[in-house]
């Protein structure tokens, strides 16, 4: 089962095309054992991250991931691109390796991006819904998604360019956040 990766990592492009030149641009390419550091937007989370076109459909996807697939290609199911050196905006490659994801988020992953494919529209949707006092299992229940990766969209873990939330801060205090929006 590999939905989520193949939505998000849908390696159309190679290091060769005009979006791969277009996201090395926006890295500050150092020595190869340094770290490059990206230029552009940063998520609350403290990542980079890219807005990239997928079948004519805009996604936000952290820059470090990005630099990963367009150097190696998809990151195989429910593994995550991790950087060796701390340095969250850094994307040389050579500090990034696999590694796994506890399986509660990637089962959220897979509900979200997997037989469902939520737009920034619905997650925008699905903010105002919950703002709106709706009960998240109500939430999850209209949109076909599990109720678990809505909590993973209101903490900011995931689809945190659109949200603007981030999950570096506790879930209860991200909820309290959001709520005095
Ligand atoms: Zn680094």
């Amino acid at each position: 089962m590999s939905e989520f990766n193949e939505a998000v990592n849908t390696p159309t492009e190679t290091p060769q095309t005009a979006q791969a030149a277009r996201f090395w641009q926006k890295v500050a390419i150092s020595a190869p054992d340094a770290c490059w550091l990206w230029k552009a937007s940063r998520g609350g989370s403290g990542y980079g991250h890219v807005w990239i076109e997928i079948n004519g459909e805009r996604r936000c996807v952290d820059a470090h991931k990005r630099a990963w697939t367009l150097t190696h290609g998809p990151v195989p199911h429910g593994q995550v691109v991790r950087h060796r050196c701390n340095v969250k905006t850094c994307v040389n490659p050579a500090h990034l390796e696999l590694g796994s994801y506890s399986e509660n988020t990637v089962d959220a992953l897979r509900d979200g991006f997997g037989g469902v494919k939520l737009r920034a529209a619905d997650i925008r949707a699905i903010l105002a819904e919950r703002y709106a006092g709706r009960l998240r299992v109500e939430i999850a229940a209209k949109h076909g998604i599990r109720e678990s990766y809505v909590n993973e969209i209101l903490i900011g873990r995931v689809w945190h360019c659109v949200s603007g939330l981030t999950a570096s801060v506790s879930t209860y205090k991200s909820e309290q956040l959001s709520l005095n929006l």
